[in-house]
């Protein structure tokens, strides 16, 4: 797998160093944010300091979500490399996993989301408009395949590269 895709300033992170609380994306954040807000873009709802997928309130102020950000820039905040001899003969049912784990995550957390799939001959990078995601992609695939999972932080942007590789 190529190194050249680590870009400067990543340092290598245990998993348990990880941050596991939800913190909340403050990408693009210029003030606190008024209650409620909706997105226009994808209709998530800021409330009680959390975005949520709810019904939208009558009187709901508009702020673009921190998403929908991300994906008007194309700025992920993860990235998820996925490669070796294992994964280029399995490449279709992992990424049916990656899907559904975002699916999954999706559900409950309107900013957690897949940005893009890039494909490569032997590799695939998965971009997240979440670090969570990214780590929970990369949890997930680790668990079904075992395989070799690292993770890399750039700890002034809170940006997190995951690399599974088997
Ligand atoms: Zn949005």
């Amino acid at each position: 797998m190529s190194r050249k895709s680590l870009a400067p300033g990543f340092h290598p992170v245990r998993r348990d160093r990880l941050l596991q609380e939800e913190a909340p994306d403050a990408y693009k954040l210029r003030s606190k944010l008024a209650e409620p807000s909706v997105c226009p873009q994808c209709g998530a709802v800021f409330r009680a300091g959390r975005w949520l997928w709810d019904d939208i309130p009558k009187e709901a102020h508009h702020d673009t979500c921190p998403a929908c950000h991300r994906v008007n820039d194309n700025y992920p905040a993860g990235y998820v490399n996925l490669g070796g001899a294992f994964f280029a003969s399995h490449r279709d049912e992992i990424k049916n996993l990656v899907r559904h784990e975002e699916q999954r995550e999706r559900s409950t957390h309107p900013l957690k989301r897949i940005m893009a799939f890039e494909e490569q001959s032997d590799a695939l990078l998965v971009t997240t408009t979440d670090v969570h995601l990214a780590r929970g992609i990369g949890d997930a695939v680790h668990q079904a395949y075992q395989g070799e999972l690292e993770f890399h932080l750039k700890p002034d942007e809170n940006l997190l590269r995951v690399t599974w590789a088997r």
